[in-house]
């Protein structure tokens, strides 16, 4: 037995499932989860010493690859002066200063401590600024764990073949109204039916938790004109898509602006960090300034902040990132889609940037349903021969595959070839 397998035994013992987040558990691909011991730049290692092409990029937030020495000097500088103070410290400053310049919708921001508390709170300033109880996401999308939220979630939730969490409320879940992603009609129709009723619309504006779907015809721009119609505030939880998909999220790329915006991951370069910020006069509802009650012990833990501030730092001193970030993806969801074709294999890709997912089915697809028409069995056998062949693909058809600044176009060559020698296998 490996030290992998023989940790997960113990961890099961102690731990519901072995692990502390669902999807790590690797059930639905029928795998042993690898206990990790190190990273560095794509590739990660685990106890027994072997090492993998990583394209989870711990769900995002590493951009920069793994144990990036600037990031790893900032924290450790920070570190020398103290964990945390539970007070006002400079870097907080700065990173909000920082997130404000990078996102123009964005005058006031509070960091929290995951995309989950930063989507909870928003949700909370828009009943709070809004006077209104209802809320509308779409199927497919997930926005992290808090009971609102856990209606049609995609993600861990879609995986494991359920739509909703048990211990939310009844109460909970009907303040939740919920609409296929792309499909305005019925958005339009939950508008005429709810009239006057709907705090807000949140959406990831690239929806990345039931594989990769992109938006379509328009649909942000549209879902901002209802939302503008109808005194609903729109929520763009960028919690994936803030510093991926460029230097302002998908709201530059799209250039759709929401009234709040979430964030997670990538601001926090591997620590745990959240954020949510929008309009002054939306964020002034949030105490201690306005009723708005949202509060946190580490909030803007200096170490945390050191992490956040150096990876934007950066993202903002070399631009070429993305530039190399466009190509490696290019090159790898170029070089899937030739093996598509050569060996016909019943698959789509959905990409923007360096997000994208491979689905076993052949598409299109635009949302939840056709998202859950994907062979999960297909990829459960694709996942493990890729795993085998040293390449860390996500343990689940319903996520995203995350690609790094430090991709390098060596490891996007063997992760292409060991997909053709799985495609070639089931001719
Ligand atoms: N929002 C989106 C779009 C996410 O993908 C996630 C997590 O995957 C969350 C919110 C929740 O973030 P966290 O896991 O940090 O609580």
């Amino acid at each position: 037995m490996g030290k992998s397998e023989a940790l997960f035994e113990q961890a099961k013992r102690r731990i519901p499932g072995g692990v502390n987040s669902p999807v790590r558990a690797f059930g639905s691909v029928g795998a042993t989860p690898r206990f990790i011991k190190s990273g560095s730049g794509a590739v990660i290692t685990d106890v027994d010493g072997v090492s993998y092409i990583d394209y989870i990029g711990s769900w995002g937030p590493m951009l920069l690859g793994h144990n990036h020495p600037v990031i790893r000097e900032a924290v450790i500088k920070a570190a020398e002066n103290g964990l945390s103070f539970g007070a006002a410290t400079e870097s907080e400053v700065t990173m909000a200063e920082l997130i404000c310049g990078f996102f123009p919708s964005i005058d006031m921001v509070r960091m929290v401590n995951s995309g989950t508390e930063a989507v909870m709170s928003a949700i909370r300033v828009a009943r709070g600024a809004t006077g209104r109880d209802k809320i509308l996401k779409f199927e497919g999308c997930y926005h992290g764990h808090c009971d609102a939220m856990l209606v049609s979630a995609g993600s861990g939730l879609m995986t494991s073949g359920v739509s909703a969490s048990a211990g939310v409320t009844a109460g909970c879940a009907r303040d939740t109204l919920t609409a296929p992603y792309n499909d305005l009609e019925t958005v339009t129709r939950i508008f005429d039916r709810n009239k006057g009723e709907l705090a807000a619309v949140i959406i990831e504006p690239v929806a990345a938790n039931m594989g990769v779907v992109l938006p379509e015809d328009n649909f942000l721009a549209k879902l901002r004109a209802l939302c503008d119609a109808n005194g609903t505030l729109l929520i763009f939880d960028e919690v994936i898509t803030g510093f991926r998909l460029g230097p302002g999220g998908a709201q530059e790329r799209y250039g759709v602006y929401p009234d709040l915006t979430t964030f997670g991951k990538i601001i926090g370069g591997g620590m745990p960090v959240g954020a949510y910020g929008g309009r002054r006069e939306l964020m002034e509802q949030v105490s201690p300034l306005g009723r708005v009650y949202q509060a946190g012990t580490l909030s803007g833990n200096p170490v945390a902040m050191a992490a956040g501030i150096a990876q934007l730092t950066y993202l903002k001193e070399h631009p070429e990132v993305y530039e190399h970030l466009e190509s490696s993806a290019e090159k790898l969801f170029g070089g899937l889609q030739v093996l598509i074709r050569r060996y016909d294999a019943p698959c789509a890709l959905n990409r923007i940037g360096s997000l994208g997912c491979l689905f076993f089915t052949p598409g299109p697809v635009r949302d939840y349903g056709g998202a859950k028409s994907a062979d999960t069995g297909a990829y459960a056998e694709y996942f493990r021969h890729m795993l085998g062949s040293g390449i860390y693909l996500a343990p689940a058809q319903f996520e995203a595959m995350f690609i790094s600044d430090a991709h390098q176009d060596a490891h996007i060559e063997k992760t292409l070839a060991a997909a053709e020698a799985f495609f070639g296998s089931r001719l």
